[in-house]
């Protein structure tokens, strides 16, 4: 899947020329999402990559036209439902499991590639205690933030091309459900600093490169756990 969505999109390689780099995050969603869940989430990886500078231009996949190209691209592939229905209704997702990952990010080569998915159930499971007594509106609010903040944590990875995580903030390779509902979460001082100083690279490093990118040819994974 990822093959065909990379070959179809088009790509320029302008990203330093053009001094602070816009990048298109193409958000791929296997069920409708939640229009407030999806904007909040937005917001919230905006907040978070301040720091870095960059110029995230949102773009759904399936509206994509094979006449544009792009700086720089990431596609993230949402999984499951990504909004938050009646947490009590959750049952059919089982007991939520320690350590799962919530999010992943494809690396080839010990290269972090610019391909994500967000675990929309599992988030949305995870945190379903945390927004129980919550009004519907709210809990679509607050289940966007944890996305946002999900995403950033693998946007992190893709960014600034390092598998390694942080002892605390954003970064680190486990959230709690606190830092994924709590008023606010942010990388620490360090990684915040990695961002702000980011040296632009091409997130996909030649033309030669890129046919090679496929799924299904086993690449490792980065994994943010709860
Ligand atoms: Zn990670």
């Amino acid at each position: 899947m990822f093959k065909t969505t990379f070959v179809a999109l088009a790509f320029t390689t302008l990203a330093h020329a053009a001094g602070v780099p816009q990048i298109a995050i193409f958000l791929d969603f296997e069920n409708e999402p939640s229009v407030t869940s999806i904007s909040e989430m937005k917001e919230e990886v905006s907040a978070i990559l301040k720091p870095s500078g960059l110029q995230l231009d949102w773009r759904m996949l399936n509206n994509r036209k094979d006449d544009e190209s792009f700086q720089d691209l990431v596609v993230v592939k949402f999984k499951g439902s990504c909004q938050m229905r009646n947490p009590a209704l959750d049952s059919e997702l089982g007991p939520s499991i320690g350590g799962v990952a919530l999010a992943s990010t494809q690396v080839s080569d010990g290269r972090v590639l610019p391909f994500s998915d967000v675990e929309c159930d599992r988030i949305r499971h995870y945190i379903s205690n945390e927004v129980v007594s919550k009004d519907e509106e709210k809990r679509e609010s607050i289940y966007g933030r944890a996305l946002g903040r999900v995403l950033a944590h693998e946007l992190y990875h893709i960014f600034t091309g390092t598998q390694h995580h942080a002892h605390e903030g954003v970064a680190r390779s486990f959230h709690t459900r606190r830092d994924l509902t709590g008023k606010e979460f942010r990388f620490s001082p360090t990684e915040s600093n990695m961002l702000h100083q980011l040296k632009w690279r091409a997130l996909l490093a030649s033309e030669g490169e890129r046919p090679s990118v496929a799924v299904d040819e086993g690449p490792a994974l980065l994994q943010a756990r709860q």
